[in-house]
């Protein structure tokens, strides 16, 4: 259905937002940090939001950490963020096979990192492969008997960067061989970006120019790097099967979180950089959405006639919020 154009946030349409809700959403890259990097002016706007009593959480679609890897990472930054208020697509998918009553003697094999064996772990589940079968290699010959364990009732895909054909081999057999086995992917972003030329001395990169909303030019070295949407690819092409999305705009995390914090979806923002999962998992609970173009959405791609996903407002970053309120 046509929807209205986003808004730019301005001094006029941010007091009546900002007092109509309750909670605010945040995704975390391109929001919060950029790789390891603070973005400008957070943890003011954080401290503000909390001081008039506004819940905060974070919703990320990274995988490859667990919300105690989070809550650390917040910490590092110099934000005081608990491990309640993460919700990460590696926690997601523990949940999911908790709420689905995934029994705790059937195992869980994992295509991704640390992250999702050790959420699996806290929720009582075994995890096995993940970063254990980095090294591991199949040899095709008619000989080789390739086993594997078949109590795998599910197997969850996330970003592995050290995926290989074991790892798909493992995954596509416990799928294909037991036609109840659960196939669940934390997220499907095809890619992410690293902005840091310094910490990758050598490698090719794009310098882009950045227009922000206040005519202020930047220059970025910027080059994709493949998303979860990768691996999860690979195994739907040999399993034939579509993955259950536990992450954005999955609607999973909303209704997980929902129950938790109670509050109505119209009273809650959703804070991101990204149309397709950040925006489009706020309106799919009928939350109030936030763009900032701090992270891979420019204010171009916004605009074009090609893209149908309109958030209710943008703005170049959440510190705008202090100074629209006057703060
Ligand atoms: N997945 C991976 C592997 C990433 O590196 C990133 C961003 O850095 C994301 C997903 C997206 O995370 P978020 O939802 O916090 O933007
Ligand atoms: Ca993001």
């Amino acid at each position: 259905s046509p929807k209205r154009l986003a808004q730019l946030l301005s001094a006029h349409n941010t007091r009546p937002l900002f007092d109509s809700v309750e909670a605010f959403l945040f995704d975390c890259d391109g929001v919060i940090w950029k790789g390891d990097k603070l973005i400008h002016g957070v943890p003011q706007t954080l401290d503000l939001l909390r001081s008039k009593g506004k819940k905060l959480v974070f919703v990320t679609n990274n995988s490859t950490k667990s919300r105690r890897q989070y809550a650390i990472k917040f910490q590092s930054l110099g934000l005081s963020v608990t491990e309640d208020e993460i919700f990460s697509s590696s926690f997601a998918a523990a949940m999911y096979l908790k709420v689905n009553n995934f029994p705790q003697q059937n195992k869980v094999y994992v295509v991704g990192g640390e992250g999702i064996i050790e959420e699996l772990q806290l929720a009582g589940y075994t995890g096995l492969g993940g970063p254990e079968d980095g090294e591991k290699r199949v040899q095709l010959k008619s000989n080789f008997l390739f086993e594997h364990d078949k109590t795998v009732g599910a197997v969850v895909v996330g970003l592995d960067p050290d995926i290989n054909y074991y790892k798909l081999q493992y995954g596509t057999l416990c799928i294909r061989e037991n036609p109840g086995c659960l196939f669940i992917a934390t997220n499907r972003d095809a890619v992410g970006h690293m902005t840091d030329l310094q910490e990758w001395p050598g490698k090719k990169v794009n310098l882009h120019v950045v227009y922000n909303l206040d005519n202020f030019v930047s220059l970025q070295f910027l080059f994709w790097i493949s998303g979860a949407g990768c691996m999860v690819g690979a195994m739907c092409g040999s399993t034939e099967k579509e993955p259950i999305v536990v992450g954005k705009p999955s609607t999973f995390m909303m209704e997980f979180l929902l129950k938790k914090f109670q509050i109505d979806t119209s009273k809650m923002c959703m804070v991101g950089d990204r149309l397709d999962t950040d925006i489009l998992f706020g309106h799919n609970a009928g939350c109030k959405t936030l763009l900032v173009l701090s992270g891979v959405t420019t204010q171009s791609t916004l605009q074009d006639p090609s893209n149908i996903i309109q958030p209710d407002y943008y703005t170049s970053k959440i510190s705008d919020i202090l100074e629209l309120l006057g703060q």
